[in-house]
């Protein structure tokens, strides 16, 4: 059914329509038209006011944890709630296998960043970001580096071949950092976006200002940008560049990230000949890059990168593979690949490859007609797939300049290792390339020859290939993003996507103000003393800095082959004083590491049950000085850090300083402990 009805932008706490200047949403099936979107009129200052003054001191307000299980409350939401969303996707032109990249990928999305943010990231409204930095002899003037959230507004500008994955790709990170955001999808498919928003906004899970929806053009928005600010681009590189040319881009610093297009490249080892596991790998992975969501993906495989012994029968197994792509109408099960997005979309893409078409020639696939099952070729904006190869000897140039934005690739012969190199190079820096190999050496000089042009790369082969994720996806724990051509930036990568929404800031202080601050124990900071040992407080009652030194221990040489026989660990450096000496750090005989640490234990643990629930693991362990036999141990045990991790139990992280009878220290390490929450 046709609807002219207006889908209105969100913006300052209110559904909006635009005024004028509507654009027509239509079906990439058969053009209907499915809504109208405008964003004329709308107030963009207010917009931006509204997300920094509503929106972000409300997600300031949480920590990152809170935030963190809001973002896996909301992907619960959505998780529930995808058929309508699904029923929907088709009219983008997306078969039931694109849903999953797009939908089910947008939302796993946001579970991937919820627990990321609730096992990495603290119950604070910071983060701290490496160690501390000793900045004088005497220990009084240290540094750390601390990350707090932007208190500006994000405004993520998406491009049109994920309206659902486009969105929450950048919201999660986003989110979890503690910034507002303003969505701005690209018109053709927004229709997909807006439902999806509506949805978000429908789940009352997120506070008031924290996400804003523009349905159409971004107006002045620009103008109201600032330094605070950061704007996540996707799209093309001739808007990417109008973009971060922007008077107030340009000239306020505005954080600006560019994911653009990327002519990537698949790359068939030497090795990889025809019969070879490598070999099917290959023209499968071409195939479905080719054919999912119609080739309109920024990874998707644009130059096929063949060596020229294999070269024809790659040719022949693609040709094979793509004969037998049906296409059509993508709510048919027995269609592979749909319509791409839109008519323009159809044409833009004809008009790339009679380019490409000047230098490469067709081997598959028609520009004008092709049968497609279950709707009318002309209506929809249906193509063929179509492969065009590169076989006349003579160097091509466009294939390496022009993105064919759909069901599109080209296949290159090289001779050398090199030659496949240089090639991919040629791309100007890509989002993603993969090499097809069973050989440690073509891999090695493949992946580092290529490297530094690529934001990812796949090494793919018959070990892995049962449980790759492929070519195609990007991964939340891994980069999104290349250098160059691809736009320079950087998504997703696990926190790295969520630092990009923070402030890094270098705080110079005592080791006293830095812990009251950090809430992080710094060596050389006051220490606490209580009258009873720390192991009878419970989670919440443990202070920071809270602090205990033991009495001595003197270690003998009974100890030492005592602990020697009793484990096994007989090595010559505790058992034979003439090879211990010659040996370069020992005086002679000495204590094994793991004796200290284990009469450390002896001498702070606390032995009656109580909160301390289980050791789980040493940090930062360094033996600083060989103990000799006659030494006398003590261990001064701090709270460091308290992390609440589930509701029964935290973490607590000890300082352990092990020093000896001249007060030197021997062995320093973070202990790791579960401690029970008194409220559990
Ligand atoms: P586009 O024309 O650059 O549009 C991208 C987005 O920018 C749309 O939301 C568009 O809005 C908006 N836009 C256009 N002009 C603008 C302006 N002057 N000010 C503010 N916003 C503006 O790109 P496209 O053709 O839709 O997208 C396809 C391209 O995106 C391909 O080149 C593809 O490689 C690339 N891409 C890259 C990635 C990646 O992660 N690297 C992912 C997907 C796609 P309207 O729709 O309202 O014009």
């Amino acid at each position: 059914m046709e609807s002219r009805a207006q889908l209105p932008s969100f913006v300052a706490g209110r559904w909006q329509n635009g005024l004028r200047g509507f654009s027509e949403l239509r079906s990439a099936i058969d053009g209907r038209v499915l809504g109208l979107a405008s964003s004329s009129g709308l107030d963009f200052g207010e917009m931006a006011g509204y997300a920094r003054n509503v929106g972000g001191p409300k997600l300031r307000a949480l920590t990152f944890l809170q935030r963190a299980a809001m973002l896996r409350q909301l992907a619960t939401y959505l998780n529930d709630r995808r058929e309508p969303l699904y029923a929907l996707s088709f009219e983008t032109g997306a078969t039931k296998r694109d849903h999953l990249v797009d939908i089910d990928g947008g939302i796993g999305t946001l579970f991937a960043y919820a627990s990321r943010g609730r096992r990495e990231l603290p119950d604070e409204k910071f983060v701290l970001d490496g160690p501390v930095e000793p900045l004088s002899r005497g220990g009084t003037f240290v540094a750390r580096h601390i990350l707090t959230p932007l208190q500006g507004v994000a405004l993520h500008v998406d491009a049109f071949n994920f309206p659902c994955w486009g969105m929450l790709e950048k919201f999660a990170p986003t989110f979890l950092a503690g910034v507002p955001a303003i969505v701005k999808p690209a018109t053709a498919t927004s229709y997909l976006t807006h439902a999806m928003f509506s949805l978000i906004l429908e789940s009352g899970i997120l506070p008031e200002g924290a996400f804003q929806l523009i349905m159409g053009g971004t107006g002045d928005l620009l103008d109201h940008l600032g330094g605070q600010d950061v704007v996540s681009f996707t799209g093309s590189h001739a808007t990417s560049v109008t973009l971060r040319n922007h008077r107030v881009i340009a000239g306020e610093a505005v954080r600006f990230i560019a994911e653009r297009d990327s002519l990537n490249a698949a790359i068939l080892g030497p090795d990889a000949g025809p019969g070879t596991p490598e070999f099917d790998l290959f023209v499968d992975e071409v195939v479905r890059e080719m054919t999912v969501k119609a080739g309109q993906k920024c990874t998707a495989i644009r130059r096929t990168i063949a060596p020229r012994a294999h070269y024809a029968a790659v040719k022949e197994a693609l040709v094979e593979k793509l004969r037998k792509i049906v296409v059509g109408n993508p709510r048919l099960d027995s269609v592979q690949m749909g319509p791409l997005a839109t008519l323009d979309q159809r044409k833009a893409v004809r008009a790339s490859v009679t380019e490409l078409a000047t230098e490469a020639r067709l081997v598959f696939g028609d520009l004008n007609k092709w049968n497609v099952e279950g709707a009318d070729y002309q209506k929809g904006a249906f193509l063929s797939p179509l492969l065009l190869a590169i076989d006349n000897g003579r160097p091509a140039r466009k294939v390496h300049e022009v993105e064919a934005f759909g069901p599109v690739s080209t296949l290159l012969p090289y001779d050398t290792i090199d030659d496949a190199i240089e090639l991919a190079k040629r791309g100007s820096g890509s989002l993603v390339a993969s090499v097809f190999t069973y050989d440690q050496d073509v891999a090695d000089a493949l992946i580092l020859g290529i490297g530094s042009y690529h934001g990812r790369i796949l090494a793919l082969d018959r070990d892995c290939a049962r449980e790759s994720t492929g070519h195609g996806s990007p991964l939340p724990p891994l980069v999104h993003g290349g250098p160059g051509r691809a736009g320079g930036g950087e998504e997703l990568g696990g926190l790295r996507g969520v630092f990009h929404y923070l402030q890094r800031t270098a705080v110079q202080a005592s080791p006293t103000r830095l812990t009251g601050l950090t809430k992080a124990w710094t060596t050389g900071a006051k220490t606490i003393a209580k009258p009873e040992h720390p192991f009878r407080h419970a989670f919440e009652d443990l202070t920071i800095g809270e602090s205990l030194l033991t009495e001595p221990r003197t270690i003998t040489l009974e100890d030492i082959e005592h602990f020697a026989n009793f484990t096994g660990d007989t090595f010559y450096a505790h058992m034979d004083e003439e090879a211990a000496k010659a040996n370069p750090f020992f005086p002679g005989r000495v204590a094994h590491g793991y004796l200290l640490l284990s009469f450390a234990a002896g001498l702070f643990v606390d032995p009656a049950p109580g909160p301390v629930l289980a050791n789980y693991g040493l940090e930062n362990l360094r033996f600083v000085k060989p103990v000799v036999p006659g030494d006398a141990v003590r261990v001064r045990l701090t709270v460091k850090q308290k992390t609440p991790r589930q509701a029964e139990h935290g973490e607590v992280r000890w300082d352990v300083r092990i020093t000896n009878q001249t007060d030197e220290v021997v062995a320093t390490y973070d202990l790791l402990t579960l401690n029970a929450r008194s409220s559990a």
